[in-house]
């Protein structure tokens, strides 16, 4: 005679309203316009998403803490529950309220409308990042509500001005209230734990374990002021405009960093697709979508943004100035800076601003976690360490100390260009990835 199954009743009770609960709160937060221009003079909406959040929070019986960072209305939100093991570090689970602007004509939706319909959560937000923010916010809700008491101390962070390098946000807390993340020892956070479709439906989740570094470089050039009419030996703007054109058309070596190596051979061992190391370009290119964000990862990048010099025709300008957008590998600085002495020469001045690139290992418990978490909820897929060719707020936190990770979980349709969405027209998410989302945090928040 066979035992009797033991009763099934789970040991917490499950995440239905949490599941309910992020698509509302998803929808709202698209609905605040949260446009940061980049602009202090005409950043809206922070404020008022941080109080929204802050509410949300207040409701099922946080304390919060709300901070504006450095201007009047730049608001941010911190509230904190108390884990079991207080030998434990704490977590951090942040995320950015603002978003870049959106111009209404091009979108089939109103950007701000966080219309739900056709299976996606539409407007400016949705997947940069009020996607991760509602999840967050919707389990902080439910632990909270349900009583569900994680391991360790999790301090749920909800920030100002990501999208113009957060010196109005993560940036000036860690700076001046560095007591908000008293204890933390990692952090999650966006651009990670999304899928993406490599092989008869096998799905891959990429968890962000690195970013390049930002370094915003002004170029300046300077020469002999003079009459346009005259013959001229000493002009800036030339000067400048050579130096930006062998800077603009120069390609920087191949580098493979550890983190893409363990990506490219994780889809190797998934696909078979063999990874040729004398041709990694032409390797990822075989990737699809993904490989405009994974391309842009093997090797360090100047683009020209920025011209600025003279003020009338007739008049040879004494400075000229450019601005480089320079995206630098871990471990590359130094070779990178090597290599612009070489191609601007002695006579270009520069100046820098920007945040160091971040690397770290995917292995330890916590990667352990968000691994079982991941295929818990979708078994048969992979988990697999990436590095992103862009920057957040992690880069800010790292400064603490904080071990970084790019971890908000979506499980998304095979066809969907998911990069393509970031800072672009019709940014839209689906609804049962925000759901699956939702499990798999809630999940991992409890057990990690
Ligand atoms: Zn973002």
């Amino acid at each position: 005679m066979t035992a009797p199954l033991p009763p099934t009743t789970p040991d917490v009770p499950d995440t239905s309203l949490a599941e309910e609960e992020v698509v509302t709160l998803a929808s709202e937060l698209i609905r605040i316009d949260t446009t940061n221009t980049g602009d202090p003079d005409t950043v809206v909406g922070e404020r008022a998403a941080a109080e929204y959040v802050a509410e949300k929070l207040a409701e099922v019986g946080y304390e919060t803490t709300y901070v504006e960072s450095g201007a009047p209305g730049r608001g941010n939100v911190v509230a904190r529950l108390a884990g079991s093991d207080p030998s434990r570090g704490a977590l951090l689970v942040h995320g950015h309220l603002d978003v870049v602007p959106a111009d209404a004509s091009e979108w089939s939706v109103h950007p701000f409308s966080g219309a739900v319909q056709d299976g996606y959560v539409w407007g400016r937000g949705a997947v940069d990042m009020k996607d991760m923010v509602a999840m967050s916010l919707a389990l902080a809700r439910r632990l909270k509500r349900d009583g569900i008491q994680p391991k360790r101390d999790i301090i749920f962070a909800f920030l100002a001005d990501e999208e113009a390098g957060g010196h109005y946000g993560a940036q000036w807390l860690v700076e001046n209230r560095p007591d908000l993340f008293e204890g933390a020892t990692e952090a999650i956070s966006e651009v990670g734990g999304f899928s993406i479709t490599v092989k008869d439906g096998v799905r891959a989740y990429l968890i962000e374990t690195a970013e390049k570094g930002i370094a915003w470089m002004t170029l300046r050039a300077r020469g002999r002021a003079g009459h346009g009419s005259m013959v001229h030996d000493d002009n800036a703007v030339t000067k400048l405009t050579e130096a930006v054109t062998r800077l603009g058309t120069h390609r920087f070596p191949i580098v493979l960093t550890d983190s893409v190596r363990d990506f490219l051979h994780g889809i190797s061992d998934i696909t078979g697709f063999t990874v040729d190391e004398d041709d990694l370009e032409g390797s990822v290119a075989k990737l699809g979508n993904i490989a405009r964000m994974i391309g842009a990862t093997l090797r360090d990048t100047a683009n020209p943004t920025m011209l600025k010099a003279g003020y009338k025709s007739n008049v040879i300008p004494s400075v000229a100035e450019a601005t480089v957008d320079c995206r630098i590998l871990p471990g590359r600085q130094e070779a990178f800076e090597r290599e612009l002495d070489e191609i601007l020469g002695p006579d270009i001045e520069r100046e820098w601003v920007g945040l160091p690139p971040l690397e770290t290992t995917f292995d330890g418990a916590l990667v352990d976690h968000m691994t079982a978490s991941i295929l818990a909820e979708d078994p048969g897929a992979k988990a697999l360490p990436y590095m992103l060719s862009g920057g957040t707020d992690a880069k800010s936190f790292a400064q603490l100390g904080i071990r970084c990770f790019g971890y908000a979980p979506l499980r998304l349709p095979a066809d969907l260009d998911f990069s393509a969405l970031f800072h672009g027209v019709d940014e839209r998410v689906p609804v049962d990835a925000l759901q699956f989302g939702t499990r798999v945090l809630d999940r991992f928040l409890r057990n990690c």
